[in-house]
């Protein structure tokens, strides 16, 4: 449960975060996993209590607080239910770095202050219906005309999609260059972009609370200062937030996991078969066990 790098602050901040969520999210999940949204208005209460960019700094209405932070909000927020973290924590520890590291200081003040309050949900469009792994292949395309930036190209997968007030959207903005991914940029596109639109909604197996949408780009037309960091160098800056990334995700699937563990240990002893609660059979300790071991694993890595 928790690493040496968690101090008593820590702690309380999770304990008061816990309260929170026994009030304010644990009694309406199923709710918003049947009407697949999470309400804004919870957003606004994360927004209001200081749960949301908490590593944002003082200076644009942030916390400044360190990672230890974030990753408890992605832990207590993912234990509520599968997916809650996904989206929340997507604004305020994978998106808001980009703004907050490449940004100007007229976008900083521009989008960061919003985000915090929970004004402002933001996404990033990276993923399209033919590239994924391969993120150097996308086909979504900008080219300066004035001093607008013309996008054209479809992203897939997007979370918060739907509901996004503004989108980092990595585009080519020289196509030509080999090799491709030093053609690559990060323009932020805002909701009510000439343009722009919203796809689907997509329905998935699990997390059905969490936003997951398409955006289309037809000659959307950003203004040139949207574009964050230099141009062409979209891919570098990608490559170094990705890693907080997977380690918040890597983050959420263990709470997952450990949730799954507790609730299958509760039904191992109260369910009976053969006159005996099925957690007396040997083969279920041995497959319990197993699943204990790989568990730990993962919590283990995750410290470390
Ligand atoms: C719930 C959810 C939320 C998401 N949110 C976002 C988001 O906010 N923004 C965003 O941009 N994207 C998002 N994604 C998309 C996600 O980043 C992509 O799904 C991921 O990058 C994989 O791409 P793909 O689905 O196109 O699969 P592919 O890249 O097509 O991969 C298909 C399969 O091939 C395998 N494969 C690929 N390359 C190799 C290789 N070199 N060697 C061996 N095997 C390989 C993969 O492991 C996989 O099993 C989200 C996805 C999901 C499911």
């Amino acid at each position: 449960m928790s690493g040496d790098f968690f101090s008593e602050e820590h702690n309380m901040f999770r304990r008061t975060l816990r309260k929170m969520l026994e009030k304010e999210a644990y009694p309406y999940f199923e709710e918003w996993e049947r009407k697949r949204e999470v309400p804004r208005a919870f957003w606004s209460k994360l927004g209001e209590q200081g749960y949301l960019c908490p590593m944002v700094s003082e200076t644009y209405s942030g916390l400044g607080l360190d990672f230890g932070y974030s990753m408890i909000l992605a832990e207590e927020l993912e234990r509520v239910g599968a997916g809650l973290a996904s989206g929340i924590v997507l604004h305020s520890d994978i998106v808001i770095p980009y703004i907050e590291q490449y940004g100007t200081e007229e976008q900083k003040k521009r989008w960061l202050p919003k985000s915090i309050t929970g004004e402002f949900i933001s996404a990033i469009a990276m993923t399209e219906p033919g590239a994924g792994s391969d993120l150097a292949g996308i086909q979504t395309t900008a080219y300066l005309e004035g001093d607008f930036y013309i996008l054209n190209g479809e992203k897939t997968f997007i979370t918060n999609g739907i509901n996004a007030d503004f989108v980092v959207v990595v585009c080519k903005t020289n196509p030509n260059v080999n090799p491709s991914h030093r053609g690559i940029s990060l323009i932020v596109v805002e909701k009510d972009t000439p343009g722009f639109k919203r796809g689907k909604k997509l329905n998935k197996i699990g997390m059905h609370s969490s936003d997951t949408g398409e955006l289309i780009f037809e000659d959307a037309k950003v203004p040139a200062e949207n574009l964050l960091g230099e141009e062409g160098k979209g891919f570098y800056y990608l490559m170094d937030k990705l890693q907080q990334e997977r380690l918040l995700v890597a983050i959420e699937v263990q709470v997952e996991a450990e949730e799954m563990f507790r609730i299958t240990k509760e039904y191992v002893k109260s369910r009976k078969a053969f006159n005996r609660s099925i957690a007396d059979f040997q083969n279920t300790q041995f497959k319990l066990a197993e699943m204990a071991t790989e568990i730990d694993i993962g919590r283990n890595y995750i410290i470390h």
